[in-house]
């Protein structure tokens, strides 16, 4: 157990969010509410992650602009994999998906990716800005990076986005048709991606877009915890500290990191 088989990698990037600031300062808030005393690092597996040599922090990534930043996060997550290690990042606003997933890819033939979002976050073109966080899977999709893509929590769906959902096969699981006992099918490995608005704001305020409709965060914990698959890297995105209340969201943030290292470990 001398070298970490998990890294936390935090992603200081928000330039690429339609419409408020503020999740380039969620790694170093979510670390702040991690080191809280109020609570323990016992996931509900009973595994205590604190002082746990499972997982080490690597800290942020220090992020230019544009594409380059893209390329400095698909660096920083290949330099993890290259290791052997799996990495758990915390974002950042959602478009730092495509370039992890790009590193992951070349790893992984047939990977899976298990998305939590209100959004399916497909858009062919937002605003013009190909990275919009409006967009990430949309880039995922049309450069084949993935075997499957697995949406939940899902309940803004316009025409526009249902013409990529369909012309990307993408098995979207919207909140109107929720069903908390459905089972996930995966052939391969899966990465987990969770944007904070796929839970309802009542859970998790401290987001930029609030959809209400979401799901619990029993809900989200439960089918993380049911996912019986190998999780081989998963990223918390979206969290938006300028909006939360009592850091109520970051510590839901704390709550999904100790799920997925037990999830990732076990
Ligand atoms: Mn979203
Ligand atoms: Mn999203």
């Amino acid at each position: 157990m001398s070298n970490p088989q998990i890294s936390v990698i935090g992603f200081p990037l928000d330039e690429n969010s339609s419409f408020m600031r503020g999740p380039a300062n969620a790694p170093d808030v979510i670390r702040k509410n991690l080191e809280s005393y109020s609570i323990n690092l016992c996931a509900e597996n009973g595994v205590d992650f604190r002082n746990n040599p499972c997982w080490s922090d690597v800290g942020n990534v220090e992020l230019t602009t544009g594409s380059d930043a893209m390329d400095q996060i698909e660096e920083s997550i290949r330099g993890l994999l290259d290791k052997g290690i799996k990495p758990l990042s915390l974002g950042g606003d959602h478009s730092v998906i495509f370039p992890i997933i790009k590193a992951f890819a070349e790893k992984y033939e047939k990977l899976n990716i298990f998305h939590i979002d209100a959004h399916p976050d497909l858009y062919d073109n937002f605003e013009d800005n190909p990275y919009s966080h409006a967009s990430p899977f949309a880039r995922i999709m049309e450069n084949r990076l993935v075997n499957k893509l697995v949406q939940v929590g899902i309940r803004t769906i316009n025409p526009a986005q249902q013409t990529q959902i369909d012309k990307f096969d993408v098995e979207v699981h919207d909140m109107i048709n929720f069903d908390s006992s459905m089972n996930f099918d995966f052939d391969g490995p899966v990465y987990i991606s969770i944007d904070l608005d796929g839970l309802d704001p009542a859970f998790a305020p401290g987001v930029s877009h609030h959809e209400p409709g979401g799901l619990t965060t029993r809900q989200a914990l439960e089918m993380i915890q049911n996912l019986d698959y190998e999780i081989v890297g998963a990223d918390i995105v979206e969290y938006n500290p300028d909006r939360d209340i009592n850091d109520m969201t970051a510590m839901v943030c704390v709550k999904l990191l100790k799920e997925l290292l037990a999830k990732m470990t076990s």
